[in-house]
């Protein structure tokens, strides 16, 4: 073996696809190489610099809690944080981070450089070695060969990437990087369905040059929320404001003026963009009737003066945006450093994926991130998270490992792109899943450690860690039910009042919990008692281990009920469908729905039940028909 050029598992691209996949299959001690074109962009955010939001930010979670590096590299970049939907219920609360771009890159790029097992080699990627329909490595643009029976390709943006800026095109695959077009022919030749979507940005704009007395301030949370488990605020850098401005009915004329040159309403590009993030153009198209569009002006990081104006993504000429910057309050002599762009890529259709993220035409080969069709750099680094497991796990002939839509967000994101597709740049939601309730930010780590534990993922330190915190939690539930509450125990001081009169008969402390307002310091000064569990903890460790026992508490009904749902629909869900079913042989199913399946493959028939179009008449006929022939 050439330890140069022969691996376990090979990496293509250092994105947040590619850098979740190689520290996983790292961290599970697979001999891993992350090539990427350039060593310097590790971990480089292509758009705006933050993390998280909701349904992303419980992503991160998740991915933290199985060890990865996205949320820790988002503490030590964050210069902003914020509790999205805080006065909501638990289900749908998400932190997000306003990062310091250079910041978060080196935060990464340190994680993976000191990472055991894990080699880095700057090189463009521009074909795949593919020995009878299974990949045997990758060669580069120089001619290198790199050899590995398990390959993640999490490129991003950059096949066949075209950048937009008004009737100018030219082949990036972001501002200031190369497309990666020879890779992009030779997928394009294998037996993969490939499409064209689309994203933008907006310009970026020198802060020095922005009139801050016309902006309202948007502070962060005080105090800042914490995005890893085992991150701690003090990690965090010097906190900033965000500012909000917005564009006004000059700003919509000049652009319903010019709206000719913008790459596609010219017909320049005719693929689809991110839904929930269209560009200016397209909102002020769409949205005739506002008057006004609102602008988060985010600043890119503590030691840069460039600030990402949020909301004002664009690929107008440059002489058009500079009116339209110019056109908006606090901007009126707003000097812009980078233009805004629109770029176009190749994405592969993630129903020719099975649920490890493994192409189904060649073994071996894995899809992670934008590839995919889907955006958002939370969205890539868990598809790059779940391939590395996978392509690491299969290295050694182990089974591979995914989670169910009942288990995470992950689950959700996987199971969506690979049984309905996209059309679209796909984004996480939480109203994508099922069973939010139990899909918590604040659970992930008690859903999902555990399993990574056993996969290998998850360090000493992260596991002590965990164990010291489930373990608290569960004493100090079990000493709250225990601890009896009668009127005829309460004096008449503050803890009496504090009740008022909803004490009239005896409860365990743990059922007072459950009463609007109620938390837990207020429950342990009532009962008079301390609280033991928690002690040696400090004081943000407390914090999360009380609001566990209060949310389990407060929600304990619903989880309850939720958790029966998924029980009984468990059966179902877990049902194989064999990989080599012919679905034209089961009787009285349509030719559509026998399509859909052979195209789909699913690998249970839960998946089955959620292809498009699929009626529960169709999964009868297929489970009459597994009885029959199983
Ligand atoms: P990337 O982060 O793009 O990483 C790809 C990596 O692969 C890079 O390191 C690259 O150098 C490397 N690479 C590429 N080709 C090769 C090769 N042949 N050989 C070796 N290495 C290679 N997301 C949002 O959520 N909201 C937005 O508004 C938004 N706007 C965007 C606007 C633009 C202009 C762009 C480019 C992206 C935008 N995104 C947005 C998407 C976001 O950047 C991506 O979703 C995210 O970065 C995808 O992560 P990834 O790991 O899949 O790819």
């Amino acid at each position: 073996m050439n330890t140069q050029t022969d691996f376990d598992v090979i990496v293509v691209g250092g994105g947040h696809a590619g850098t979740e996949a190689a520290m996983a299959a790292a961290r599970m001690g697979r001999r891993t190489l992350l090539l990427t074109d350039n060593i310097e962009t590790i971990g480089q955010m292509s758009c705006n610099p933050a993390i998280g939001g909701i349904g992303k930010g419980h992503l991160v979670r998740e991915i933290d809690a199985l060890g990865g590096v996205m949320a820790r590299a988002a503490d030590r970049g964050g210069i902003q944080f914020r509790t999205l939907n805080a006065r909501k219920g638990p289900a749908v609360r998400a932190t997000r981070a306003q990062a310091d771009r250079a910041r978060y890159k080196a935060a990464v790029r340190s994680m993976v450089e000191n990472q055991p097992n894990l080699h880095l080699f700057q090189q463009s990627v521009a074909d795949l070695l593919v020995d009878n329909h299974q990949v045997a490595g990758v060669m580069t643009t120089m001619g290198l060969a790199f050899h590995a029976r398990r390959v993640v390709l999490t490129v991003g943006t950059f096949l066949g990437g075209t950048i937009h800026i008004g009737h100018k095109r030219f082949g990036g695959g972001r501002a200031g990087d190369a497309p990666s077009n020879a890779l992009a022919e030779r997928l394009r030749a294998l037996d993969l369905p490939v499409g064209r979507l689309k994203t933008g940005t907006p310009p970026r704009i020198d802060a020095k040059s922005i009139d801050y007395s016309q902006l309202a301030e948007q502070p962060g949370d005080e105090p800042a929320p914490v995005f890893s488990f085992v991150g701690r605020r003090a990690e965090h850098p010097r906190q900033v404001c965000c500012h909000i401005t917005y564009t006004n009915a000059q700003t919509h004329e000049i652009i319903r003026d010019n709206i000719g040159e913008s790459a596609m309403y010219s017909g320049q590009i005719d693929s689809v963009g991110p839904r929930y993030c269209p560009s200016i153009e397209d909102k002020v198209v769409r949205f005739a009737d506002k008057e006004s569009h609102q602008i988060f002006i985010e600043p890119e990081g503590l030691d840069a003066s460039e600030v990402y104006p949020n909301g004002i993504s664009t690929s107008l000429s440059f002489e058009t945006q500079q009116r339209v910057v110019r056109s908006i309050a606090g901007f009126e002599d707003a000097h812009i450093t980078r233009p805004g762009y629109a770029i176009e890529y190749d994405y592969f259709d993630p129903r020719a994926l099975s649920c490890t993220l493994e192409t189904r035409a060649i073994g071996g080969l894995y899809f992670a991130g934008q590839i995919n069709g889907t955006t958002g750099y939370e969205e890539a680094a868990a598809q790059g998270l779940l391939a590395g497991i996978n392509a690491a796990r299969a290295a050694v002939d182990e089974a591979p490992w995914w989670p169910g839509r009942a288990e995470a967000y992950l689950g959700v994101l996987v199971d969506d792109l690979i049984t309905r597709g996209t059309i679209e740049p796909y984004r996480m939601f939480t109203s994508r899943a099922e069973y939010r309730l139990l899909l918590r930010e604040d659970n992930a780590d008690t859903r999902l450690t555990p399993v990574g534990r056993e996969l290998g993922l998850v360090d000493d330190a992260r596991w002590a860690d965990f164990e010291a915190r489930r373990e608290a939690v569960a004493i100090e539930q079990a000493r709250l039910s225990q601890i009896v509450l009668k009127p005829s125990d309460l004096g008449e001081d503050e803890g009496a009042a504090l009740l008022g009169d909803t004490l009239k008969h005896a409860m365990p402390a743990a059922d007072l919990l459950k009463r609007p307002g109620m938390d837990h310091a207020r429950v342990v000064y009532i009962a008079a008692v301390g609280a033991p569990a928690l002690d040696g903890f400090d004081a943000e460790a407390v914090q999360a281990i009380c609001e566990q026992i209060e949310i389990q508490a407060k929600y304990a009904g619903y989880i309850q009920r939720q958790s029966a749902e998924i029980e009984r629909s468990r059966a179902h869900e877990a049902t194989e469908l064999p990989a080599g079913l012919d679905y034209a042989g089961v009787s009285g199913l349509s030719r559509e729905l026998q399509g859909k399946l052979a195209d789909v493959r699913p690998a249970t028939l839960g998946q089955a039940t959620r292809i498009p179009g699929m009626t529960p008449a169709a999964i009868s006929l297929l489970l009459v028909h597994l009885k029959k022939t199983g």
